[in-house]
């Protein structure tokens, strides 16, 4: 009898792959560990063990294993189903699924580079290998996996790599260093065998010798008995005049435990209200999201923005949590975690945990093996797209905040998935709910709210006092014909600011282009530099004094002249965030400006650093492109002004209008959300135009029904399934013919829509030239056929040996 395994391999092929092992090591192998295999002439990889069979491959000899990696799986069968679901309706390979599903940690392979951690102190419980491997890894900075093989003279490294990064000796090279720690309170509480009143004089009789400690532990029952929540180190010395130092031999002595919590580094001030009461209108709303689950298993939460639905979310948590079910929260952005981690912690303390691609290498295992384990630590996960992917045991809710972002999206690499789709399908491997919250539901989700298939439910006011605010629109063409514009500031707009400002509030000034010009252009000869790999104008960054590329980061100095023609007549055209930045600083010379884009944002808690501080008022006036959009909450801002709004809405996509309204409507969302109304300016040259109507009369309906209305007729989404294929080569004409062969193919094959080869508005990047075909499925056609003929038509594509060369990406329900 020969033995089998057929494993995952990290990698883009199609299938999966045969390797041979022993007898023993087949019954002690289960499916979702992973093994260390041979690939190719000398690489090895982190696989995963998917089945278990006794057939011999046809096409090529099966290898044996390197080894086995885990005892117990760290993958469980709904992962592999839902990855398998991932791969065929986003036509990828499983191998790119499993790849961006395990953090990287866990998937060693030949190419992987390792360096040490700062000091390393060597210790007893070392093994003569890890011994080695740190030696050599004071000698060497880094070292590669294949050369640890070497050092260590045996192929079976990766449990000792795997060890060291859990000692965290060691760590993988893409690992960015922290700058900027999330600000953690030191709590305190009895070890839970003393956590009951009667225990107090029995403790008490242990400690007679150290009054201090006594005096700190009477405070201690003191504190806790008059008030129902968590007791800091700080609260605790300070009420009872005893040192930390006290605090901290009663830790020692195992009476008190010490935990943190992550505190939103403003909120830490204000009295903390444990007991979240629902208004009327949440209440209802609470009960009928209840109220669809019994038949339904998705519910919109169609809320306007500061309607409260946070906090109808953290009563659905509580309920599922009774049922000891893990729960998922996804955010459309990483930066948006902080916030909603404060708020939630204060309810379920150290039962949320954190998962995104910024955390650490260690963090992130250590909260996938939580996660695995089932564990109360991270019973509730917050995170970004990729939270998906942790191996739930048990999940019984799933919480897609902002559900309308763009950003759910994954654009590269493969797997292109969209979160709060394959979250749909994740939930129902689990029987789990899905509640879908957003106060501009992308049209899809509303689609599908309209026709039944997900239950809806709606919050139509703002939580407490607070009401939405009012709109007015700045007619630009008007404003610039009777001169009443200072830059790109129309009077209306600086007087209100000037108001605010006087009245102690903030603003917050959205424009959806960073740089300082988009261009600048020859005045005699109309020459605009473009960049050299690719096709599309360099952008004006005035701070840096450059030209640069937004696709390839290409940049050059300011010219001082034409390159054309030579002339030094040279004007910047158009207007991004720095530019606007520069005008405030002249229009409000006392004031502090701050900025907020992708330049002003690169590292890591940068975008957190500057919300901390806006949040505590440090900032008078924020200037951001869309990354201000999304779900903040401030409590002081009374003003918004959009400088122009016309960028936005002539953006060449099908969804252009509906963005554009949800932009619109999501940043107005920022203004006034405590008791005073706030203002929202929009500076336009459309002031007629229907979306702008619609963001000033908050008719989420009127939108969705003109754009259903378009789709309708154009074919788009919700009637109409798109596929993009995006096509890449250096060379322009085998480009072109290949695209021009694949077109014809497809048309001959489909009967529905099948639009290009088509040049892109950017159709040259990196010195790739590129050609995209657009195929529109309809509703009524079967999708997963039509899927695998266009498959089919791909490999055949592939199979022509002189356009094997041309890149193919595919993007299912491209966005
Ligand atoms: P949304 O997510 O709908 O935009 P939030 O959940 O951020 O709204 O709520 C807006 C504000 O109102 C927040 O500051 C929140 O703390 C407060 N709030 C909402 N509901 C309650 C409640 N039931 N009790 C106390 N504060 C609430
Ligand atoms: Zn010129
Ligand atoms: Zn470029």
């Amino acid at each position: 009898m020969h033995y089998f395994i057929e494993v995952i391999l990290p990698i883009a092929l199609p299938q999966t792959f045969t390797y041979k092992v022993s007898e023993a090591e087949f019954d002690f192998i289960q499916i979702g560990v992973r093994v260390a295999v041979p690939f190719g002439k000398s690489k090895f990889y982190t696989a995963l063990v998917a089945e278990k069979h006794h057939n011999p491959p046809t096409l090529y000899e099966a290898k044996e294993i390197h080894q086995i990696i885990d005892e117990k799986p760290v993958v469980n069968d709904n992962q592999l189903e839902h990855w398998k679901w991932i791969a065929t309706y986003y036509m990828c390979a499983i191998g790119e699924v499993y790849r961006t599903a395990l953090p990287s940690a866990l998937l060693l392979e030949s190419e992987t580079i390792i360096s040490a951690k700062k000091e390393i102190l060597i210790t007893d419980d070392f093994s003569d290998d890890e011994y080695l491997l740190v030696e050599a890894l004071q000698q060497q900075t880094s070292l590669k996996i294949s050369e640890i093989t070497s050092i260590l003279n045996k192929k079976k490294v990766f449990p000792i790599i795997q060890q060291l990064l859990e000692k965290n000796i060691i760590s993988l090279q893409e690992e960015m260093v922290e700058g900027y720690k999330p600000k953690l309170i030191r709590y305190i509480r009895l070890f839970p065998e003393f956590n009951f009143p009667d225990k107090l004089e029995e403790l008490l009789t242990l400690l007679k010798r150290s009054e201090k400690q006594k005096e700190l532990l009477l405070s201690y029952f003191q504190l806790n008995a008059s008030q129902r929540k968590p007791i800091s180190v700080k609260e605790l010395t300070e009420y009872s005049n005893v040192s930390s130092a006290v605090v901290k031999s009663l830790i020692d002595k195992e009476i008190f435990e010490e935990y943190y919590i992550q505190h939103d580094r403003v909120s830490f001030d204000e009295v903390e209200e444990n007991q979240l009461n629902l208004n009327k209108a949440q209440s209802e709303a609470l009960s009928a999201i209840q109220t669809v689950f019994e038949e339904k298993e998705v519910c919109l939460l169609h809320g306007v923005t500061a309607s409260g639905k946070t906090e109808v979310y953290i009563k659905l948590i509580e309920s599922f949590l009774a049922q000891e079910k893990q729960i998922l929260y996804l955010l459309p952005e990483i930066a948006l975690t902080t916030q909603l981690v404060a708020r939630l912690t204060k309810h379920f303390g150290n039962k949320v945990a954190v998962f995104h691609s910024k955390y650490s290498n260690n963090e992130r295992v250590e909260v996938w093996k939580q996660v695995l384990n089932n564990s109360e630590k991270a019973q509730i996960v917050i995170g970004a797209r990729s939270a998906l992917f942790l191996p739930f045991q048990d999940l019984g809710l799933i919480v897609v905040d902002e559900e309308h972002e763009a950003t759910f999206k994954q654009v590269d690499p493969a797997p292109r998935y969209h979160a709060r789709d394959a979250a749909i399908v994740l939930a129902n491997f689990h029987k789990a709910k899905v509640v879908l919250g957003s106060a501009t539901p992308s049209i899809e989700t509303y689609f599908n709210a309209q026709t039944g298939k997900y239950g809806w439910v709606e919050l139509h006011e703002r939580f407490g006092n607070a009401v939405l605010p009012e709109i007015k629109l700045v007619d630009l063409k008007d404003s610039y014909f009777r001169k009443k514009m200072t830059g790109h500031f129309s009077q209306t707009l600086i007087d209100e600011m000037t108001e605010a400002l006087s009245n102690g509030e903030q603003i917050i000034l959205f424009q959806n282009r960073r740089g300082y010009a988009p261009v600048i252009e020859c005045m005699t000869c109309g020459h605009i530099p473009q960049c050299p790999q690719c096709d599309v104008s360099l952008t004006y960054h005035k701070f840096k004094n450059q030209l640069r590329c937004h696709y390839c980061g290409h940049s050059i100095a300011k010219p001082t002249h034409c390159h054309a023609c030579s002339s030094i007549d040279l004007t910047s055209k158009g207007f991004g965030t720095e530019q606007i930045e520069l005008e405030l600083t002249e229009l409000f010379p006392t004031r502090n400006i701050k900025r907020m884009d992708q330049d002003t944002t690169r590292g890591k808690y940068a975008f957190e650093k500057l919300i901390d501080s806006f949040k505590n008022r440090e900032i008078d006036i924020l200037v951001g492109t869309q990354m201000l959009a999304k779900g903040l909450d401030f409590d002081n801002v009374s003003l918004v002004g959009i400088l122009n709004a016309d960028s936005m809405l002539y953006f060449p996509d099908f969804r252009a209008f509906e963005r554009s309204y949800q932009m619109m409507t999501q940043v107005s969302g920022r203004a006034g959300r405590s008791d005073k109304k706030g203002k929202v300016i929009i500076q336009t040259y459309n002031t007629a135009h229907n979306t702008i109507q619609q963001v000033t009369n908050n008719d989420y309906a009127g939108m969705y029904k003109e754009q259903l209305y378009e789709r309708k007729i154009y074919n788009y989404p919700p009637y109409f399934k798109l596929i993009k294929l995006t096509l890449k080569h250096k060379d322009y004409e085998k480009l072109k013919e290949g695209s021009i062969w694949l077109y014809q193919v497809l048309k001959q094959q489909f009967d529905i829509p099948v639009l290009g080869p088509e040049e892109p508005p950017v159709s040259k990047i990196r010195n790739e030239y590129i050609r995209t075909i657009l195929i529109k499925i309809p509703q009524e056609k079967p999708l997963g056929s039509t899927k695998k003929t266009i498959q089919k038509i791909l490999n055949s594509f592939d199979a022509i040996s002189q356009y094997r060369s041309i890149k193919i990406v595919i993007n299912v329900d491209v966005n």
